[in-house]
């Protein structure tokens, strides 16, 4: 094989990412892992996780990521903050642009994550920052004893309406049917929280107000119906979208552009890896994260010995 930059470049620096990062040091490949932003992605915003076991009072998102990163440092691994813009994947030499210059590399690992998935209504976009969120963690201390409205009936809508309710007087949680997507324990809660009013069967069509959010119009999705309720902020959880437009069509993705990986974590492309929520995946948890990010740096590891032979 030509000469290479790195045996393996990881990029994102979620829970997939760093724990991609801590094998890889620890197996002693020469790896680099390339995050956008800061170390963290989505966990960031999660107030309280009780299902990433070793932690029985539950664990603050930022707190979890704090100690994932410690960890990583220990083991020396390198930690770059720039972008990574395309991928070249035509040749065994994986090229890597970045905003400032092409590395190449041996192996790659993608653990991007994902972003919310927006409602696509009048109001979204101009109300973003002024009334309009995706993070009760980031912005719930600003509803105190306000009015607010949920959009969502998964895992994300659910547990992020009880945390809005320490904060907000009341929060209406609007749902496209009339059952919740979220599993069961969050549903029980929500249900027995008096803060919580359900708007079940309903969508929200706008986003009103002069500067800042005062009203959302809602649809019933059975019987045509619409009204305005007075809010003062709306939180937006419909799902969410993969970080992979620097991948184009480089690898096979599914129907909903998630990464398509086998047991191994390889993509349709030998040498390229997918970890964590942003490959085509049943269950999306820290927990499956950290175990996708242990199998792909292993098998990155596995590539990278036979390809350098
Ligand atoms: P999700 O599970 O895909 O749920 C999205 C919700 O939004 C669904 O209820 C869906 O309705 C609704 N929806 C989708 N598009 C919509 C639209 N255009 N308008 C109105 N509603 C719309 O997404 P998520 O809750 O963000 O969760 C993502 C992943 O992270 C899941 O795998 C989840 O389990 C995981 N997660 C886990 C935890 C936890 O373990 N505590 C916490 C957060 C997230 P339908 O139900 O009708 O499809």
């Amino acid at each position: 094989m030509k000469s290479v930059n790195y045996d393996l470049v990881i990029i994102g620096g979620g829970p997939a990412g760093l724990t991609a990062g801590l094998y890889a040091a620890r197996a002693r490949l020469n790896v680099i892992l390339v995050e956008k932003v800061v170390p963290g992605g989505r966990v960031l915003t999660a107030d309280r996780i009780e299902n990433y076991p070793g932690f029985p009072e539950g664990i603050n998102g930022a707190d979890l990521v704090e100690k994932m990163t410690a960890q990583v440092k220990q083991f020396d691994l390198s930690i770059e903050n720039n972008e990574v813009i395309s991928l070249d994947l035509s040749e065994q030499v994986k090229k890597i642009k970045l905003s400032d210059r092409i590395i190449t590399s041996c192996a790659i690992i993608v653990a991007t994550g994902v972003s919310p998935r927006k409602l696509g209504v009048p109001g979204e976009d101009s109300f973003y920052g002024k009334g309009i969120s995706f993070c009760a963690t980031c912005d719930a201390p600003f509803f105190s004893d306000r009015i607010v409205a949920a959009v969502g009936g998964g895992d994300t809508a659910v547990q992020e309406s009880l945390f809005l309710t320490k904060f907000a007087r009341k929060v209406y949680l609007i749902h496209r049917r009339d059952q919740l997507r979220a599993t069961g324990i969050l549903r029980e809660r929500a249900l027995a929280n008096d803060k919580i009013e359900f708007i079940w069967d309903s969508v929200v069509t706008s986003i009103n107000g002069l500067t800042n959010v005062e009203k959302i119009t809602v649809k019933n999705v059975k019987t045509g119906d619409t009204k305005e309720l007075a809010v003062d902020g709306c939180f937006v959880w419909i799902g969410i979208v993969p970080n992979n437009e620097f991948i184009e069509n480089a690898v096979k993705l599914d129907e909903n552009g998630f990464m398509i990986t086998d047991s191994k974590m390889e993509t349709s492309v030998p040498g390229v890896f997918g970890a964590g929520d942003v490959r085509s995946t049943p269950l999306r948890q820290v927990a499956t994260a950290v175990g996708d990010a242990a199998t792909a740096a292993f098998s990155a590891e596995q590539y990278i010995e036979k390809v350098k032979k």
